[in-house]
């Protein structure tokens, strides 16, 4: 099959397209590059630097998959092009469903946990509403994501295949170092043997998934024929604080470097758990990498691209 991975010049992109051309697959990236980097970008991928908010794009061949990754994801980030973060989920999502319409393609978006902003409920279904914040430093990305979601409906109203993953934070090597997300600032830090940062007490939680069971849980969401445009929760439901966290980094690291605290940053979620029924019914999908063993992957792959790739 054919697939365009819009983002795959990202992580989590660049690690798709590997799997689906490990699978056989047909990829060609479309990627402006506003935060991934060629270098992501695997072997046998064709790739077309544009803009998924720019309609215009030249494809080289039909394809049969569209998958929209393509919006910046980490906090510093989308708060630098909060601009470009709203017009890749909303404008760069309806484009993207018009050229799966056109091609006859299957459509899949990558929404995120962020639609239930700071959650009342515990842990998140998707039948949750969200407790979302329209204004302030978080909502370009947590409201265009709700959005976009709307707007991959609509194209279902259209008669494009669409299907929505909700996902929660997931981590991995190829991560860019300098992101700003809680595991690649933790293991730079603890590598370098400076005390690690925990954001006020330290006691909010999240839930960290390998970027390999993401990608198994993208691929199964993608070729499910149940879930036409009907959101899914993908990620780990292992919950843990940041104090905790903390710890276990340390303890893969081998390092003993303390702690230094920082006032929270306005309107940080307090806990972050899936509830991945959904998916595990649907998809017969479950996450199987444990944090310490995907923590070890992500330390090798620090050491290997060397301290001048991630000292900040
Ligand atoms: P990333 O920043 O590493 O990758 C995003 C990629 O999209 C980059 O290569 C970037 O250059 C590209 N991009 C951004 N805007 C673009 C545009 N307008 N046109 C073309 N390319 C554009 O982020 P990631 O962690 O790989 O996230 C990928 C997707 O998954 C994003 O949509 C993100 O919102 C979603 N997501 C990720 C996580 C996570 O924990 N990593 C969690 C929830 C949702």
């Amino acid at each position: 099959m054919n697939h365009l991975i819009a983002g795959g010049a990202g992580f989590l992109g660049g690690h798709l397209a590997k799997s689906v051309l490990d699978r056989g697959g047909r990829v060609v990236v479309l990627d402006n590059l506003i935060t991934g980097k060629k270098e992501n970008i695997p072997k046998g991928a064709d790739f077309i630097q544009e803009d998924v908010s720019f309609w215009g794009w030249e494809l080289p061949w039909r394809v049969d998959r569209v998958w929209h990754l393509a919006s910046p994801a980490s906090p510093p980030r989308y708060r630098e092009n909060p601009w470009e973060t709203i017009a890749a989920n909303t404008k760069g999502t309806e484009n993207l469903v018009r050229l799966a319409k056109e091609n006859k393609a299957r459509f899949l978006y990558a929404s995120t946990s962020e639609v239930y902003g700071d959650p009342e409920v515990h842990p998140q279904t998707e039948e949750y509403k969200g407790s979302v914040e329209t204004l302030g430093p978080r909502a370009c990305y947590d409201v265009s994501k709700r959005m976009g979601e709307t707007i991959v409906w609509e194209g279902g109203q259209l008669g494009v295949e669409c299907r929505i993953a909700r996902i929660f934070n997931t981590y991995g090597t190829q991560m860019d170092p300098r992101d700003g997300r809680v595991v690649t600032n933790m293991v730079g830090q603890a590598l370098l043997n400076k005390p690690l940062t925990l954001f006020g007490d330290g006691l909010q939680t999240r839930s960290f998934c390998y970027v390999d069971d993401m990608v198994e849980g993208l691929v199964a969401l993608m070729e499910s024929n149940d879930l036409q445009a009907t959101p899914v929760n993908l990620g780990n439901d292992k919950e843990i604080t940041m104090v905790a966290l903390a710890d276990t980094i340390e303890r893969v690291v081998g390092s003993n470097c303390g702690r230094i605290e920082k006032p929270l940053p306005q309107d940080d979620p307090q806990r972050r758990r899936p509830d991945l029924s959904r998916a595990r019914r649907f998809l017969s999908w479950s996450p199987k990498v444990e944090l310490e063993d995907g923590l070890r992957m992500v330390v090798d792959w620090f050491k290997e691209i060397g301290a001048s790739g991630w000292e900040k």
